[in-house]
C-alpha cells in the first residue's frame, strides 16, 4: 500500500465576476423570463414539505393539467428536458422491449439513443431533417418494418428544435392508434408545449412532457411529464431500472404537495407567476400570438432573399431555422450579432452544424423583439453585401 502525499490545492485563479450585459436572447431555451418572474425568484426558501410550498405545487400542477389538456396529474421533476426523455422510456418500458422511434432530428435522435442506452430494441423511421414526418411513409414503415402489433411504444418529436419542423401529431398519433392500439405513444413536446396547440387527451396521447425554460417563460429546472391512463398501466410492469424518475413514487408524493426529494424551489415560485400571468393572457391568444410571430419572422427572413430549412407547411411557430449562405461564415455573423447588437441566435446542431442558425420565438416575447432581431440580422446582411 502507498500513501500518497497530501498536495495542498491552492485558492484557484478564476475569472473575476463581470455584468452581463442586457441581450434580445434569441435561441430555443433558455428564453426569456419577464422581470416579475425573476423578481418572484428571489423569494427567501421555504420548506419544500410545508404548507406554503404544498400550496403553489397544487396551483401550479393544476394550471400544467389545463395547458397539457389532460385530466391525468402532471409530474414535475428538477431536470431539463432530456430528463423527460428518459423518464418516459424508463417508467413505460423494459430492456428488450420493441419500440419505433420517429425522428426528424437532433432531439428525436437523443430520444431513440436513450432508448437503445435502456436496451430497448429501437426501429428508427427517420425522415430528412428539415422535413416533417409524413403520415403516409409512417404508416408504410409501420405495416411493413415493425411487423404491425409487435412494437410496444412510438417515440415521437411534436417539434424538432433543431431544424424549426413542427409534427402534425394528432394526425401521426391517430395512425399509430389506428394500427397499434395498445401503442404506448410518448411525445417529446419540449419546445411546443404551452406555445402551439397540442391536446393530450383528445389526440389520445399517452405520454407528453416539457421543460420550464422553453415556453413557460421561466429559467431551466424543471421538467413536467404528463403519464395518460395507459402508460400508468404500463408503469406497473416496466422492468427498467429506475429511482429518481419513478413514477408511482413521484406521484405518491404529489398528492401530498410534495417531492420525493428536493424539487427546484425558486424555479417553483417562476411557475407559479409565470403560468398566472399565461392564463390571464389566455390559450387561445399565446398560440395566435406565436402564429403571429412565426408568420413575421419567416416574411422577414424570406424577405432578405434568405432560405427556411422547413417547408412551409410545417415550418415552427416556436423557432425558425434559417439556411446561411454558402458564402458566409455563420459562425462570425453569429458572434458579430451577439457582440455588436446584443442579438442572440442559435447556430444549427449535428449534420447542420455550420449550415443554418435559428431564431428562437418562444415563450416570453414582444413582438418588438422580433423586429429589432430581424433590422440588426438584415443590417449585418447588407454589410457583407449579401442583401439588397
Ligand atoms: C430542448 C429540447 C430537449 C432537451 O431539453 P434539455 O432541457 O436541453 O435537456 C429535448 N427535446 C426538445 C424537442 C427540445 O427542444
Amino acid at each position: 500500500m502507498t500513501i500518497h502525499e497530501r498536495k495542498a490545492i491552492p485558492i484557484p485563479q478564476v475569472e473575476p465576476r463581470a455584468p452581463i450585459p442586457e441581450q434580445n436572447l434569441r435561441i430555443p431555451g433558455p428564453t426569456p423570463v419577464p422581470a416579475e418572474v425573476l423578481a418572484e425568484m428571489a423569494r427567501p426558501m421555504i420548506n419544500h414539505r410545508g404548507p406554503e410550498f404544498a400550496a403553489i405545487v397544487r396551483r401550479v400542477t393544476a394550471r400544467l393539467q389545463y395547458f397539457f389538456q389532460t385530466t391525468s396529474p402532471v409530474l414535475t421533476y428538477a431536470a431539463s428536458g432530456t430528463g423527460g426523455q428518459e423518464s418516459a422510456v424508463a417508467n413505460l418500458f423494459s430492456p428488450g422491449d420493441p419500440v419505433v422511434a420517429i425522428t426528424i432530428g437532433a432531439f428525436g435522435n437523443r430520444f431513440a439513443s436513450i432508448a437503445e442506452a435502456y436496451g430497448l430494441q429501437v426501429t428508427r423511421i427517420e425522415f430528412p431533417w428539415g422535413q416533417a414526418a409524413d403520415p403516409n411513409i409512417v404508416e408504410e414503415r409501420l405495416k411493413s418494418t415493425a411487423s404491425a402489433g409487435s412494437y410496444k411504444g412510438v417515440l415521437l418529436t411534436h417539434n424538432e428544435t433543431s431544424t424549426g419542423v413542427t409534427n402534425d401529431v394528432e394526425t401521426l398519433a391517430a395512425v399509430i392508434r389506428h394500427l397499434n392500439p395498445d401503442a404506448l405513444i410518448a411525445v417529446d413536446a419540449v419546445s411546443s408545449l404551452g406555445c402551439v396547440p397540442l391536446e393530450m387527451d383528445a389526440w389520445d396521447l399517452d405520454v407528453v412532457f416539457t421543460g420550464s425554460q422553453k415556453g413557460w417563460m421561466s429559467p431551466p429546472g424543471v421538467m413536467m411529464i404528463a403519464p395518460g391512463p395507459r402508460a400508468w398501466e404500463a408503469n406497473k410492469t416496466a422492468k427498467s431500472p429506475r429511482f429518481y424518475f419513478d413514477w408511482a413514487n413521484t406521484r405518491k408524493s404529489l398528492e401530498l404537495g410534495q417531492h420525493p426529494s428536493t424539487p427546484a424551489v425558486s424555479v417553483f415560485y417562476a411557475l407559479d407567476i409565470a403560468l398566472e400571468m399565461m392564463l390571464n393572457e389566455g390559450r387561445q391568444a399565446i398560440f395566435e400570438r406565436h402564429q403571429r410571430i412565426g408568420d413575421y419572422v419567416r416574411w422577414r427572413v424570406q424577405e432578405m432573399g434568405l432560405e427556411l430549412l422547413a417547408g412551409h407547411r410545417y415550418a415552427s411557430n416556436t423557432v425558425t431555422a434559417v439556411l446561411t449562405p454558402a458564402d458566409l461564415d455563420t459562425k462570425a455573423l453569429l458572434k458579430k450579432l451577439r457582440e455588436q447588437d446584443s442579438v442572440v441566435f442559435a447556430g444549427g446542431q449535428g449534420q447542420l452544424e455550420g449550415k443554418i442558425f435559428r431564431v428562437g420565438h418562444l415563450g416570453y416575447f414582444q413582438e418588438i423583439d422580433l423586429v429589432e432581431a430581424m433590422d440588426m440580422l438584415e443590417k449585418r446582411l447588407r454589410e457583407s453585401g449579401l442583401t439588397g
